[in-house]
């Protein structure tokens, strides 16, 4: 409905270039104090984007006490979360400032990450009806998409008529906070929806509350297994766990793909969102007959890459999250220096917590490592008989979130198609997260636990089954 202009875009910047937001809990009760932060950007020094108060263990008790399911009929519960998806595209130029400024996303990235998250709020509407609730669900969500997906668990426990309460990730409080208030100005009770910004411990605090009925959860594979266990432990049997996790995500390249096509889907798959993403690749599989001629293609496509600050309109490529990703990453990458691993790396703005894309050497099929949360691409050859042995290397890693495969022979997409364990197969394309409603997003393994997120199934666990009432 709305397509917003450079104008606008323009005018938005300006509007809040400089804008500091506050957040801070909402609970239908009275919140405690808390400890309180500022927020930076991760794009800049001394930047300064708001002020957050951090939920604490009585805060999660109140928000407990207070929650109610919300209990209005499916029909009122559709047209609210519809009135919350116009509100979110209204807002789309304090939208893109809170997703650049606080997340680093760039223009490309945050347009795709509002139309997702309106997208969710909607689909989800379309699918309210009267069935019972589970009661209390606790939504836990991930830094990388603080709009998409912290609304997207929401928008399910809400339609199915849940009592909500949302921690969002610790770096990202500001455009939880600001959707929050969206949501509630659409017309979602303040008992309905709760806000706790918070690191790890008041999820903890959360998820071991008997008060909570379920858990809709996206985040690493390490903390959804402490959560499962925290669940088992004070939960009540049976209660709901919808995880999404992590992924080691590959690519086949043979001697018949299309070169641009390849490289192009490539660059956008690993680097675009400074490869923040669980769909990201991480490691592709080039057939040795055209490896040399391939890869030159690929690191001149690497050389065009822009990056740089997340606002301005030519950026392809923004910062990591923040000090503590970059230095994780920048470790790795020094280890894979000192073996002389690195095939090709990039410039980088020199403030700000940026990473330049970078190409790294892997010695065999079966030495994918673990997952880097960033713009690091692995690449390993193989020879036109190894096929098999690369499938196997690729289901070996326990994973299955995407996989990709660039090919033209008719047999081979079949063939490797129905050996690869991933929950999202892309063939002749780049690898992209969920379109939601046409193309639902979920691994298997230890990538998460079904159904898939922007599905027709996907509300069912958020709901009582006849079985349980
Ligand atoms: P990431 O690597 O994306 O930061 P995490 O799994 O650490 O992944 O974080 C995802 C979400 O889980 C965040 O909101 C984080 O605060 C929350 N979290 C971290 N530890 C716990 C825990 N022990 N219990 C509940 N939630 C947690």
């Amino acid at each position: 409905a709305h397509r917003p202009t450079l104008a606008m875009i323009d005018e938005a910047r300006d509007r809040f270039e400089s804008h500091r937001w506050q957040a801070g809990p909402i609970i239908a009760g009275e919140a405690p104090a808390g400890e309180t932060a500022e927020m930076n950007n991760p794009a800049r020094q001394h930047d300064i984007v708001g002020s957050v108060t951090w939920a604490s263990a009585e805060t999660v008790n109140a928000a407990c006490a207070a929650a109610r399911p919300w209990e209005a009929d499916a029909s009122e519960r559709r047209k609210v979360l519809e009135k919350a998806a116009d509100l979110y595209e209204e807002n789309f130029g304090e939208i893109f400032a809170l997703l650049a400024r606080e997340a680093g996303k760039t223009l490309t990235d945050a347009v795709a990450e509002l139309r997702e998250a309106v997208d969710f709020l909607r689909y989800y509407a379309g699918q309210a009806e009267g069935a019972p609730p589970i009661g209390v669900f606790a939504c836990i969500s991930p830094w990388n998409f603080p709009l998409a997906i912290f609304t997207g668990q929401i928008a399910a426990a809400l339609a199915t008529g849940n009592a909500v309460l949302a921690k969002p990730a610790e770096q990202t409080p500001l455009i939880a906070f600001r959707a929050c208030q969206l949501l509630h100005e659409a017309g979602v009770p303040e008992t309905a929806l709760q806000l706790l910004p918070g690191a790890g411990d008041v999820g903890k605090a959360l998820t071991s509350n008997p008060a909570v009925g379920g858990v809709a959860f996206t985040g690493s594979t390490e903390t959804a297994q402490i959560i499962h266990r925290a669940m088992a432990e004070n939960l009540a049997p049976g209660a709901p766990f919808i995880a999404e996790t992590g992924g080691l995500n590959a690519m086949i390249v043979d001697s018949t793909a299309l070169p641009e096509q390849a490289v192009a889907a490539i660059v956008q798959s690993a680097f675009q969102s400074a490869g923040q993403r669980c769909s990201a690749l991480r490691c592709l599989y080039v057939q040795k007959d055209i490896a040399d001629h391939f890869l030159r293609m690929l690191t001149g496509a690497m050389d065009a890459l822009r990056i740089g600050r997340p606002w301005h309109i030519s950026t392809d490529v923004g910062p990591v999250i923040d000090a503590e990703a970059k230095a994780g990453i920048a470790e790795y990458l020094a280890v894979a220096e000192d073996e002389g691993r690195i095939l090709k790396t990039t410039t980088t703005p020199d403030t700000g917590h940026f990473i330049a894309p970078t190409l790294i050497r892997i010695g065999g099929i079966a030495d994918m490592e673990r997952e880097i949360f960033g713009p690091v691409l692995h690449v390993v050859t193989f020879e036109a008989d190894e096929i098999d042995a690369v499938i196997d290397a690729i289901n070996a890693s326990g994973y299955g979130l995407t996989f990709g495969l660039q090919t033209r022979i008719d047999d081979r997409v079949q063939h490797v198609s129905d050996r690869i364990q991933a929950g999202n197969i892309y063939i002749n394309r780049n690898q992209i997260g969920a379109i939601v409603g046409s193309q639902p997003f979920g691994g298997e393994g230890l990538s998460g636990t079904g159904p898939k997120a922007g599905g027709p199934r996907y509300l069912d666990r958020f709901r009582k089954h006849a079985a349980e009432t």
